[in-house]
């Protein structure tokens, strides 16, 4: 190797060069040329926080949501009444059919005797 100061041919591995005292720095241990990297990420600013209503905003009126509300719990009731009605209403509707089918056995019974 040369030394990079004076040019000279110095031991190959020296660290100074002997004939001029350059301090030498074999080349892999020369500070690599400092790769480009990325900036990091700036840490993300904290979002402006929204300022959270401390209460819920109601209409003027006062409980008018609440009278709504219970309105509509009554019509709730009122809805499920009318499907208990139904359901006896099928009920009776299922029954009525299935006597109906008894009697068309019965006659298709007595037609099967009546054929013999
Ligand atoms: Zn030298």
């Amino acid at each position: 190797m040369f030394c990079r100061a004076c040019g000279k041919e110095i031991e190959e591995g020296s660290k100074v060069c002997r004939f001029c005292g350059k301090v030498l720095v074999k080349q892999e241990e020369a500070p690599a040329p400092v790769a480009e990297t990325p900036a990091p990420e700036a840490p993300a600013a904290e979002p402006p926080k929204a300022e959270a209503p401390t209460q819920e905003a109601k209409p003027a009126g006062g409980n008018g949501n609440e009278n709504a509300i219970k309105t509509l719990e009554a019509e709730i009731d009122r809805l499920n009444s009318e499907i208990k009605d139904l359901e006896q209403s099928i009920e009776q509707i299922k029954t009525d059919m299935q006597t109906k089918q008894d009697q068309i056995d019965s006659i298709r019974d007595t037609i099967k005797i009546l054929q013999k």
